[in-house]
């Protein structure tokens, strides 16, 4: 029998806006979350209505237009910011505040490192912070150097090193410190194309060897595509989830091979899709 053709369009891997997991499955729950920013001029209701479960060891990324929320949501989740309405859960625990094992890398490296502590203080604050013994320390931020390859400018100020070297200096810090969930919120938009690449394949090699569960953040496509193993589009504010998609592109990516396969093309036109809907106020059904 021939394959229904319908089988292999990206509509076919889409999950109902919002996908629940079962209990064992899911690390990371969202539930019905609405966020309302007091203002002069009047409330800005950011995000209207998200629910969706990250699965332990996932790697997702979520995308959606400039002002749709994405720094709102990721701040609810790393505890940041208090929700107006709805819940954010961590193994089961409603999170009122910075959980201790999740990490975040914000897009403005320059702004993140402490310009006045060498690289490897940099990455040992954290633990130090949270206790962890020296002996310990030392190990930790040494793997957690080699790991991004940067074991070279352990004595390095930050100011010393290249944009696209300190976002690995960030991003050394966050896996250092060994969190379950690593939240990260547009890293790349500030480096140079070929950095870019770099760092999305770091990225998924830490993923890789960590089993670390990722939400990533970007408003690039082909970015969301090339990283997840699934990709929820947020539509424009007050946001709701557009579509939640499973990437069934083959688990060993490289640039070159996975941007030239047939299927990254599809999937990434459907999130181009759904995004353009998001920004012309076309909502999903229900929504
Ligand atoms: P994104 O990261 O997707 O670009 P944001 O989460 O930064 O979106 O912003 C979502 C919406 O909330 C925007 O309309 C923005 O203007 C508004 N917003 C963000 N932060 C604040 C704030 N502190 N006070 C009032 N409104 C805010
Ligand atoms: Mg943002």
């Amino acid at each position: 029998m021939q394959p229904d053709p319908e089988d292999a369009s990206p509509a076919a891997t889409s999950g109902p806006a919002g996908a629940t997991l079962p209990d064992e499955e899911a690390l990371l729950r969202v539930r019905g979350l609405q966020k309302i920013y007091p203002a002069d001029a009047g409330p800005v209701e950011a995000i209207r209505d998200l629910t969706f479960d990250l699965g332990r060891g996932e790697l997702t990324c979520l995308v959606g237009p400039s002002g749709s929320g994405k720094t709102t949501l990721l701040k609810c989740i790393a505890g940041l910011m208090s929700t107006s309405d709805g819940d954010v859960a961590l193994g089961g625990k409603t999170i009122t505040g910075p959980p201790k094992n999740m990490a975040v890398v914000f897009q403005e490296y320059g702004r993140s490192l402490f310009p006045w502590l060498r690289v490897g203080a940099n990455v040992e604050l954290p633990l130090k912070n949270a206790g962890t013994p020296r002996a310990r320390r030392k190990e930790l931020v040494d793997e957690a150097l080699e790991a991004v390859g940067l074991e070279h400018v352990h004595k390095s100020y930050p100011w010393q090193l290249s944009g696209g070297m300190q976002q690995r200096v960030a991003i050394a810090r966050a896996i250092a410190y060994q969190p379950e969930v690593l939240l990260m919120d547009e890293p790349f938009a500030a480096v140079d194309a070929q950095t870019r690449a770099d760092l999305e394949d770091l990225i998924r090699s830490v993923w890789k060897k960590l089993g670390v569960t990722i939400l990533f953040v970007t408003h690039d496509i082909d970015e969301s595509v090339y990283l997840g193993q699934r990709v929820i589009m947020l539509s424009s504010s007050p946001t709701v989830i557009q579509d939640d998609i499973a990437i069934d592109l083959p688990a060993e990516r490289t640039q070159l091979e996975t941007r030239s396969d047939p299927r990254f093309t599809e999937l990434r036109h459907h999130v181009y899709e759904q995004i353009q809907q998001a920004k012309q106020g076309f909502r999903p059904r229900g929504a």
